[in-house]
């Protein structure tokens, strides 16, 4: 019983694929740079606790020839991983709009609502859809599933996701928060109830979510009912290249003083800002190397970086009118004991405290790392979106032939 997850960017297609009787993973990989003179593909094969890596290089002309690329491979692996067996393909995609509120079995309709959802989403939308149609044409025997980024925080109630302009701005252009990250959210909420031993239905959480991108969500019985990534992922938290929150007239302000356009400005909050922006660095681990030797700005940028979440935490604790858990997930959530420390600094007060000596153990284990006599558990919880998004797939696939 497998499942084959794709995630298809304008250039590269990420997939692995799961056996979902074991829940684990049979082969994953990475393909890079379609288009372009020299695309790369690196396909991992899974054997037991041994990954076998292969690299492939070449010109692919597209997503279609690329899925052949990368039928190949899985073909190749040795007949492990071949897509016998395979019981459906579960896409990721970016925004889903007002229209998903859940995963959804694609079918001419839904690729027209994902259409429907382009203005929304104009970079990642279209190159999610590319990848449903080849997909659907070289594997069209079984289901095909939509799991969108947004849907978990369809949750979020009125007085939290709208903004505070004009209300036809709503009515007409949709412009309201959405939120992203929401594969993410939805698994790391799961783990750390079962890590807790109770149940998901009775806990309030502050996830955090600090990877390339960030974004904090604040969940109560299962549910998203805040998060800090608002009708674009600009928003919220500082990131590795976005700035997060700023005073929207920053950017007129810029406009007049610079000269420079909408595009160059967007280009400028979404690529050259953040932790970037402040050091010239957006790596956290080089950061914190730096922040190490001395280096000033890669301490500031340290400094912004965590009271952000701070100020998040605080927030979404307020918003839920307390809490049982802040959760720490993805690279920087997940790896940087430092950024855990520094976010949770001189929050006794919400009795949140970490213990210096669980935040400095690693591992790849979900995880407490609260003091003994701190009142809110503090989590690190490895996210795992992929197969998150191979479970909703089989979720739905179940439903349809129930
Ligand atoms: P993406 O959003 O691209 O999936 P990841 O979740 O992989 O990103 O997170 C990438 C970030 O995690 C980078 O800033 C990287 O430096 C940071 N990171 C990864 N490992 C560590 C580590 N051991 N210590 C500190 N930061 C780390």
């Amino acid at each position: 019983m497998k499942v084959l997850v794709l995630n298809a960017g304008s250039s590269s297609i990420k997939y692995e694929l799961f056996d979902m009787s074991e829940r684990g993973a049979l082969a994953s990989g990475l393909l890079e740079r379609i288009g372009e003179q020299r695309a790369c593909l690196t396909h991992r094969l899974q054997e037991g606790a041994n990954t076998h890596a292969s690299v492939r290089e070449g010109k692919v002309d597209d997503h279609r020839e690329g899925f052949e690329w990368i039928a190949d491979a899985l073909g190749q692996s040795g007949g492990i991983a071949n897509l016998e067996g395979l019981i459906g393909v579960g896409h990721r995609v970016v925004h889903g709009g007002e229209d998903f509120k859940a995963p959804a079995i694609i079918d001419a309709e839904v690729i027209d609502r994902i259409r429907g959802q382009i203005p929304l989403a104009p970079l990642h939308n279209p190159a999610n859809l590319v990848g449903i149609e080849v997909a659907m044409a070289s594997m069209p025997n079984v289901p095909h599933v939509a799991v969108f980024d947004t849907a978990f925080h369809q949750s979020i109630p009125r007085h939290a996701y709208l903004y505070a302009l004009p209300y036809s701005l709503y009515e007409e252009h949709h412009v309201r928060r959405y939120g992203f990250h929401g594969t993410s959210h939805a698994f790391v909420a799961k783990r750390a109830a079962r890590l807790l031993g109770r149940p998901l239905e009775e806990l309030r959480l502050v996830i955090l979510h600090l990877g390339n991108g960030a974004s904090a969500a604040a969940v109560v019985n299962g549910r998203s009912i805040d998060t800090s990534m608002g009708m674009t992922p600009l928003e919220g938290l500082v990131m590795g290249t976005r700035s997060g929150d700023l005073d929207p007239a920053i950017i007129f302000f810029l406009s007049r003083a610079t000269g420079l356009g909408n595009d160059e400005l967007e280009s400028m909050l979404n690529r050259d800002s953040g932790l970037k922006g402040i050091s010239d660095q957006n790596d956290m681990r080089e950061l914190l190397r730096l922040a190490e030797s001395g280096d000033e700005r890669a301490k500031l940028a340290i400094e912004v970086y965590s009271y952000r979440i701070r100020k998040y935490i605080g927030a979404y604790v307020a918003a839920m009118g307390g809490v049982d858990a802040v959760v720490f997930t993805a690279g920087i959530g997940e790896n940087a004991g430092e950024i855990r420390a520094r976010a949770c600094s001189g929050l006794d007060a919400l009795g949140i405290r970490i213990d210096p000596k669980r935040n400095a153990t690693r591992g790849n284990e979900a995880r407490e790392i609260q003091t003994d006599d701190g009142k809110a558990k503090v989590l690190v919880v490895p996210t795992d979106e992929e197969l998150e998004i191979a479970e909703q797939t089989l979720d739905c696939i179940r439903r349809l032939s129930a």
